[in-house]
């Protein structure tokens, strides 16, 4: 009996290794089926603010709005390129309501939804990249997406982030916000002001979206709950997934836990 058992154990233990193993190949090639055959997943791009909202914090000098419609623009042609289906929310300097942008995504199927925005903080050493989800069904993407960005910027890694944002709170499928860098740090200012590295940002998020489903990471930081709670569960949290996998760099600590000013409208 107890021999019997030890070899049944082992059985099932090899089973498992072997489906676990086979598991994330299978997701790849599933993913990479879906777009060669069927209907093109529609690629939602939202370029944060517009019109009277620049974004961004009061004097800040470069305006968000301009910066996440260039990228947009940018990420569309890449994404198109590649057979997506590409909806924008908005394509010119003009102000669009965050209803409508939920509206605008929930009426598509099979779509995803990528909202573009940059970072601002009064402190201007604050910088790096982060990135948002909200629902679980999102987390996929937003760490596909993050990984790609992360690896592409010189900027630092502060991590992805789940958080109440409106347009991931409200929209009904895979959702993701992502922080192209802060306008108030000079260097990612900079970066941000050429054309290249605008286009190198694009490039890297829509690599992300091809790659949302064989990017095997789900560590992030939730940012969901209020004061004391926060930092403790979003210690847990990563431990939790550290235990799991390590396929993706550590988001810097310090930079992590300081506030930086989002404003999303
Ligand atoms: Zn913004």
């Amino acid at each position: 009996m107890p021999r019997y058992f030890c070899r049944l154990r082992l059985a099932v233990a090899s089973l498992m290794a072997a489906l676990a193993t086979s598991g994330s190949s299978d997701a790849a090639q599933t993913s990479t089926a879906s777009q060669s055959s069927g209907s093109p997943t529609t690629v939602v791009i939202d370029a944060g603010h517009g019109g009277h909202d620049r974004g961004g914090i009061p004097g800040q000098t470069i305006a968000e709005k301009v910066m996440t419609l260039d990228v947009a623009q940018r990420l569309r042609n890449v994404l198109s390129a590649s057979g997506y289906r590409v909806v924008m929310t908005r394509d010119s300097d003009v102000f669009v309501p965050l209803p409508t942008r939920v509206s605008i995504a929930n009426s598509y199927r099979n779509a995803i939804f990528v909202c573009i925005h940059f970072n601002a903080t009064q402190r201007a050493g604050a910088g790096g990249i982060e990135t948002y989800f909200y629902s679980r069904g999102s987390l996929p993407l937003a760490s596909a997406i993050h990984n790609y960005v992360v690896g592409g910027a010189p900027s630092s890694n502060r991590g992805v982030r789940r958080r109440g944002y409106y347009v991931l709170r409200r929209t009904n499928i895979p959702a993701v916000l992502v922080e192209c860098g802060f306008l108030t740090n000079p260097t990612e200012a900079a970066y941000a002001q050429t054309a290249s590295y605008r286009q190198k940002l694009a490039e890297e998020i829509a690599a992300g979206v091809r790659a949302r489903n064989s990017v095997a990471s789900d560590s992030f930081i939730d940012q969901t709950k209020v004061a004391r709670s926060e930092r403790h569960k979003s210690k847990r949290s990563h431990k939790k997934s550290a235990r799991k996998k390590k396929s993706s760099s550590k988001p810097a600590g310090s930079e992590a836990r300081s506030a930086s000013i989002h404003r999303e409208s």
